[in-house]
Parts: C-alpha cells; sequence; structure tokens
C-alpha cells in the first residue's frame, strides 16, 4: 500500500474527517498557510472522494479507516505530519440514535487508534494533536452553571450515543497528553454551520428549503421541535481556532462558541425574512420522524478562555450566518433550477 511521497519543505498536516464540513474549510486554510495537506479517505470507491478531488486538487488523499489501526500507522509513516487534526467521527445526533456501535467503534474508539499510531510511528514528541470534541458531551442540563455558558470545567452529561462517544474520545485525548507528555489539544466546539453544512443538520436543512421554496422548487419543509435552542457559530472561525490551539506553546482545552443562544425558531424567522418572508408559519410542518430520543434542550458556550489565550476572534454574526447560508442555497439551487 503506497500512498503520496512527503516533501521536506512544508509543513505536513494529516486531517482525519476531510470530507465533512470542517475538513473542507480546514484545508483550505491549512493550504493557504503553505502546509502540506493529507486527507484519510475511507472505503472503496468513496462517493465524495471525486468531489473533492475536484474542490481541493491540492488534497493528498490516503486510504485509511478510523477502524483499521494497520491503516492508520501506514497514514501516519506516509505523511510525516507535524500536526494531526482528527475530525473523523460519525457526527449526527440523530443518526447515532440509530447506529451506536458504529458510532462507538469510530467517534471513540476511532481516535484511540489514531493515538496509538502516532505513538508506535515514534512520532509522539513531534506531532501535535487536535481532537475535535463537541459541546454535546455537556447535555444541555445546565445544572452546574446555571445561567452561563459552559467553559472548560463543566460538568459533562452527553444525552445521546453521538456525546457519549466523544466523551470517551475527550479523555483519552486527554490521558495520552497526561500519560505519554503528547502535545493533544482538545476543541471542546459548540455548533458550528456554513455553507458546507450537512443537509441532514437543521440550519442546512432550513436554508436550502427556504431557498427552494424562494425559487418555486420546493412548497414546504418539515422539522421536530423548534423551541431547542443552540449556539451556532460559522464553521470558518471555528477551524482557525483549531489550527490556533496547536500553534499555542502548550497544549490545552479550549471552548469555541459565540456566548449566545437562539431557538430554531428565530433561525426560521431569519431565514425566511432573508426571502421577504415574515411569516414561516405557512410553510412548516412538525414531523415527529424528526425529534429525537432524548433531546439537549439548550447549549450555550463560554468562549472567554480561547479568546483571552489564543486571541481567537469571530468574522461572522448569528444573522450573517443565517444570510450567508440562504444566499448561499439560492446560487447553487438557481445553477440547476
Ligand atoms: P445537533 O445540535 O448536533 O443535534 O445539530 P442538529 O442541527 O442536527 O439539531 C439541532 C436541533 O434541531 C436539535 O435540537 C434537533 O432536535 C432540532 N431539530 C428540529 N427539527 C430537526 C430536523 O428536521 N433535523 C435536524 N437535524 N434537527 C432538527
Amino acid at each position: 500500500m503506497r500512498g503520496p511521497e512527503v516533501t521536506d519543505t512544508a509543513r505536513r498536516a494529516l486531517v482525519t474527517g476531510v470530507t465533512g464540513q470542517d475538513g473542507g474549510h480546514l484545508a483550505e486554510l491549512l493550504h493557504s498557510k503553505g502546509y502540506e495537506v493529507f486527507g484519510l479517505i475511507r472505503g472503496q470507491r468513496n462517493a465524495r472522494r471525486e468531489a473533492l478531488e475536484r474542490e481541493f486538487p491540492f488534497v493528498r488523499l490516503i486510504e485509511a479507516d478510523l477502524t483499521d489501526q494497520t491503516s492508520l500507522i501506514h497514514a501516519v509513516a506516509t505523511s510525516q505530519p507535524h500536526e494531526i487534526y482528527n475530525l473523523g467521527a460519525i457526527s449526527h445526533v440523530g443518526y447515532s440514535f440509530r447506529n451506536p456501535q458504529l458510532t462507538a467503534d469510530i467517534t471513540a474508539k476511532g481516535v484511540l487508534n489514531l493515538l496509538e499510531a502516532v505513538r508506535v510511528s515514534g512520532l509522539s514528541d513531534s506531532t501535535r494533536f487536535y481532537q475535535a470534541s463537541t459541546s454535546e458531551m455537556f447535555g444541555g442540563l445546565d445544572y452546574n452553571r446555571p445561567g452561563a455558558g459552559y467553559n472548560e470545567n463543566s460538568l459533562f452529561h452527553p444525552r445521546s450515543p453521538y456525546g457519549v462517544a466523544k466523551l470517551y474520545a475527550h479523555w483519552i485525548a486527554r490521558n495520552y497528553r497526561e500519560s505519554y507528555g503528547m502535545f493533544v489539544s482538545t476543541g471542546i466546539l459548540f455548533n458550528h454551520e456554513g455553507e458546507r453544512r450537512g443537509l441532514e443538520f437543521v440550519t442546512r436543512k432550513i436554508t436550502n428549503a427556504v431557498a427552494a421554496i424562494h425559487l418555486g422548487l420546493q412548497d414546504h419543509l418539515a422539522l421536530g421541535d423548534l423551541w431547542p435552542k443552540r449556539d451556532w457559530g460559522y464553521a470558518g472561525d471555528y477551524v482557525r481556532g483549531m489550527w490556533q490551539m496547536l500553534q499555542h506553546h502548550e497544549p490545552d482545552d479550549f471552548v469555541l462558541a459565540t456566548g449566545e443562544t437562539h431557538s430554531i425558531e428565530e433561525f426560521l424567522t431569519l431565514a425566511f425574512a432573508a426571502i421577504g418572508e415574515t411569516d414561516w408559519k405557512p410553510y412548516v410542518r412538525q414531523d415527529p420522524q424528526f425529534r429525537r430520543p432524548a433531546e439537549v434542550d439548550i447549549l450555550l458556550g463560554d468562549p472567554s478562555k480561547a479568546e483571552r489565550v489564543l486571541g481567537w476572534e469571530r468574522t461572522v454574526d448569528f444573522p450573517g450566518l443565517v444570510s450567508l447560508m440562504v444566499q448561499h442555497d439560492i446560487q447553487v439551487l438557481s445553477r440547476h433550477a
């Protein structure tokens, strides 16, 4: 199994989950900074390979799977990375309820496999490792900091197989930092969205449908509960935070969030306003199939540590995010209309 050969000139980064939303933003950022970017791609005939090669021709793809240790050792040996960004995961909460074992194998054990691959390759002193942790680990039961946003010291109480798997991943990553002195940082990221978000997430589902309604391609939208609240930021800002974590002089844990929380209903209101509709109700139906067995009522993060220690800043606010996504989807759908 041969992969691309490394050159000695640039800094090298290995990204798992490169076909996902954050993978795309991060690959672009690293490329703009002169990195040689390696991306893991899994499975035979991965449907996303062609799109990735078209959009990011500079990403050097290595076939590997987070559940296959041998393939990860090969990927690490081939890319000799200065930095690893572990973004690969089953990342959808609803899906994780239907596929809990697969979620555990990939989202939880995958990070252990990758950390071990770094260790057995003898690169644990030279490779910096980013673990994509998540606000879903908190579970939205705000009993330890009532009223305030979750920070790096808040109590965890995950409410989905996804959140539980991510909590294992978070702790095993911290454990490798403490046990082996590896440079392992975790980013506890609150929801982050944008034009690359998958349609299975509520924000993109809404903006895609609003654009389709605007263009006369669709007449309604079916959703689950509208009252849950999320701290929604722009993914482009969040991947910059990941990179900043690995440039810091020591490994640590950081919350990335906006410090604001909004309901799905507020998102809907702004999305329909972007196409000049003041009332979204005639277009939205409630469908119980989109409800979760256990819901996270409210997520609100406190990003003050990342702002203070890393100088992390956001460029897109909540109305800006909704508008950016609706405008993008109108453009994309008009091309096919
Ligand atoms: P999550 O916060 O990682 O679960 O991100 P999602 O975008 O999948 O869901 C955000 C919130 O929207 C959750 O409270 C969901 O229960 C709620 N929601 C309501 N209707 C829908 C829907 O049709 N699809 C999704 N994905 N979520 C929905």
